[in-house]
């Protein structure tokens, strides 16, 4: 089984060749199943022709699930042995499809994700993210991608399970939290599977889950909105446990004020920040903005 994609066997060989030891700094968890890969290029909803940007592609396992159904795909590599390796194991791999010099189906950026800019990505923005995200940074570089590229249409992530549930609560439930609000700025997130350890080399210490989203197709509110948004987001989630009249105060002013503010935002003063969807931060941001200070 594989075919045109990695195994187990092929991504022992590689990183051997490579002198790859993983590291758990950089979340060096590789795929060895085939039948996963084509189950998250699935599930990301990736066709041919569409333009994709995957974080840490690594040895490349779903680099070549993504290619395989002719799509194109920008990859970012913060390991620079790893970024150098990708093309050859890709031609090598899948001769067919990287046959043609004049038509590149990969570009391989090495830079740390966090860092990209969108002049990095200006000649062809990607449509669709794929990604099995480095666990110990997934959430801030799904903030960073969504906000860097608005063209960002949707896509699947594959991360460690207690982070993907965090990412797909709703209000009121246990897990929701910031990263939970402000990625629904963004668009619907939902669980769309899970996926075993033994589908890793090395087998990982966490379960992970594949998380998908689609982006909203207005956005919710302005880049300034957003902001203001977030600020207020964060301040709640800070002191999560108390009223939102007290927890609020650093931003919307002394209690009196505070109070005005989330009268007028339609927000009642004694909720917790575990209540409020992105619509309800927003609400409050242009109360604030409107200068209910
Ligand atoms: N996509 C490959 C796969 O599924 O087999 C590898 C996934 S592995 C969980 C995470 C990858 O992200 C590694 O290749 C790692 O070197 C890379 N990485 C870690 N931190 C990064 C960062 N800040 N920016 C870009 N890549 C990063």
């Amino acid at each position: 089984q594989g075919g045109a994609l990695l195994g187990p066997k092929e991504v022992r060989e590689l990183a051997e060749r490579l002198g790859v030891s993983p590291t758990k700094k950089l979340g060096q968890n590789f795929v060895i199943d085939p039948n996963t890969v084509r189950k998250i290029v699935r599930l990301a909803g990736v066709e041919s022709g569409d333009r994709v940007i995957e974080v840490g592609p690594g040895l490349g396992s779903l680099t070549l699930g993504i290619t395989e159904v002719g799509a194109r795909v920008t990859a970012v590599e913060i390991d620079h042995r790893l970024a150098a390796e990708l093309p050859q194991t890709a031609r090598a791999i899948q001769p067919e499809i990287f046959a043609d010099e004049q038509d590149p189906r990969l570009r391989v950026i090495r830079s740390d994700a966090l860092e990209i800019t969108a002049a990095q990505l200006a000649d062809a923005a990607p449509e669709r993210l794929v990604a099995n995200l480095p666990y110990n940074v997934s959430v801030p570089i799904l903030m960073h991608l969504l906000e860097l590229i608005p063209e960002l249409r949707g896509g699947l992530v594959m991360v460690q399970a207690e982070v993907g549930h965090r990412i797909a609560a709703d209000p009121g439930s246990k897990e929701y939290g910031s990263p939970s609000a402000k990625a629904a700025w963004y668009g619907e997130w939902r669980i769309a599977g899970t996926v075993s350890r033994r589908i890793f080399w090395p087998v990982p210490g966490v379960d992970s889950v594949l998380v998908s989203y689609e982006r909203r197709s207005i956005p919710l509110g302005s880049d300034a909105e957003r902001e203001l948004t977030f600020e207020i987001v964060n301040a709640a989630f800070a002191q999560r446990r108390k009223m939102l009249r007290q927890a609020l105060q650093p931003v919307l002013g002394p209690l009196d004020q505070a109070v005005a503010t989330l009268e007028a935002a339609g927000v009642a003063p004694t909720d917790r920040a575990e209540q409020l969807s992105i619509r309800d931060y927003l609400a409050v941001a242009r109360a604030h903005g409107n200068g209910h200070k």
